[in-house]
């Protein structure tokens, strides 16, 4: 491989490189080429000085001396024509200074080391733990010493245990805090780590929760800067301990174009569970993450205190969720009521008939819901067909949304004012 591949192979583009960068490398390279030089006029007698293949001089430019060795080896041959090197073959000193791509460099600091001339002469990794180290960071040199350095560093085992692999394990897999504690657990962790200090469950409770005050600043960062609008889906349910808790989780496009869900906020929920408790708290939340304006719609269970919840937020919130029209309503809740029992399915007919039952619909309603079933209809079958996952569906793209579009222009040109509406 030479270099122009090499460095192909690590992503670099050379047109990244800025200028003063360049110059300053041009620099080291020509103290460098002078260094050698000198070098070799002092050993040019020994004959393992000689190149005995000098088509690799080409394939592998010049590297400096490792400061363990006398500066007699190839490199050194390899400048005796005192020829400057390419910008291809400074190419790769700068993968070695710019690209970092080992996760042991998110441990250590890379600090340059200048001459009286304030020109870099080499580079030095730190510990960002005990800053106690001192290993040449250039490329070449490898990560071998700054990953043993680690595993004997007491610092960043202590923040390893702070930061790391425990803490997503609870949070990810909702491991019981007190795991910390447990005798086997433990034992597991000596195991691994003989060195390892153990935690109380105190601790690691403050652990996970200065994390999750990282992550949540993090995540409103985000929801701030986010062009598309936001989802919301609320859940409210009794654990076996028989307390309330609420969930609200928000579902939004990124830049990426990915879809994302993260949970805003769990919490307990004390009763009365009605519908204006739970709106006074979610829109306290929806306030609280700066969304007023971005909620497109929220999703909620068939309960009837989410019911009375919904049309409060509508007042709130001016975008997004809107108005269903109250046939649709009646609708489900005739399904709602014959759903929730077998005899109810059964007897439908019988006691829809009757004058006081609570869900009937008018004619009027009942004109309206079939409109708009026949509006949205083909909407449903084009969602069902786009989401098939075992055949492509780039070909039906077109197709479909013509005919989208002539429903959506017949839907404006309806006679039901709702149905325009959703047309528009
Ligand atoms: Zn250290």
């Amino acid at each position: 491989m030479n270099a122009n591949e090499a460095n192909e192979a690590n992503g670099f583009e050379f047109d990244n490189i800025s200028n003063t960068a360049f110059e300053e490398l041009q620099m080291i390279e020509q103290q460098r080429q002078d260094e050698l030089l000198r070098s070799q006029q002092t050993s040019a007698s020994t004959p393992r000085n000689v190149n005995p293949n000098p088509r690799q001089v080409v394939q592998r430019p010049i590297r400096p001396p490792k400061r363990a060795k006398t500066s007699s080896g190839r490199g050194g041959v390899s400048l005796a024509g005192g020829r400057r090197r390419t910008r291809t073959e400074f190419q790769e000193d700068i993968v070695g200074l710019g690209k970092r791509t080992s996760p042991v460099w998110d441990h250590f600091t890379i600090v340059p080391e200048k001459d009286d001339n304030d020109v870099v002469i080499s580079l030095h990794a730190v510990c960002r733990h005990c800053k106690n180290t001192d290993y040449r960071a250039e490329g070449h040199y490898g990560t071998s010493n700054c990953r043993n350095h680690l595993k004997s560093c007491e610092p960043y085992q202590e923040w390893l245990a702070k930061n790391g692999d425990l803490i997503e394990a609870i949070m990810y897999h909702g491991y019981p805090l007190s795991m910390v504690e447990h005798k086997f657990t433990r034992k597991l962790h000596r195991y691994l780590n003989p060195k390892v200090k153990n935690i109380s469950r105190s601790t690691i409770t403050r652990w996970c929760m200065r994390k999750n005050s990282k992550l949540r600043k993090m995540l409103f960062e985000t929801l701030k800067d986010l062009d598309s609008k936001v989802s919301l889906t609320c859940d409210i349910w009794t654990a076996c301990t028989s307390r309330g808790y609420l969930t609200l989780t928000a579902h939004y496009i990124d830049k990426d174009w990915c879809l994302k869900s993260k949970v805003l906020n769990f919490c307990h929920f004390p009763p009365p569970s009605t519908g204006h408790a739970i709106y006074e708290l979610v829109y306290a939340m929806i306030k609280d993450w700066g969304l007023e304006s971005k909620v497109m719609c929220m999703t909620v269970d068939n309960a009837t205190n989410n019911d009375s919840m919904i049309p409060l937020l509508q007042e709130c919130l001016n975008d997004g969720l809107k108005a269903i029209d109250p046939a649709v309503t009646l609708v489900r809740d005739n399904v709602k009521y014959i759903d929730s029992s077998e005899a109810r399915m059964n007897r439908f007919r019988d006691f829809y008939t009757e004058p006081d039952y609570t869900f009937k619909l008018t004619d009027r309603e009942w004109e309206s819901v079939e409109n708009m079933a026949s509006i949205l209809e083909p909407f449903y079958e084009m969602t069902n067909l786009f989401s098939g996952s075992d055949y492509p569906t780039a070909n039906l793209y077109f197709e479909q949304v013509c005919k989208a579009k002539y429903h959506l222009r017949r839907a404006c040109e309806s006679e039901d004012a709702c149905i325009r509406e959703m047309g528009n």
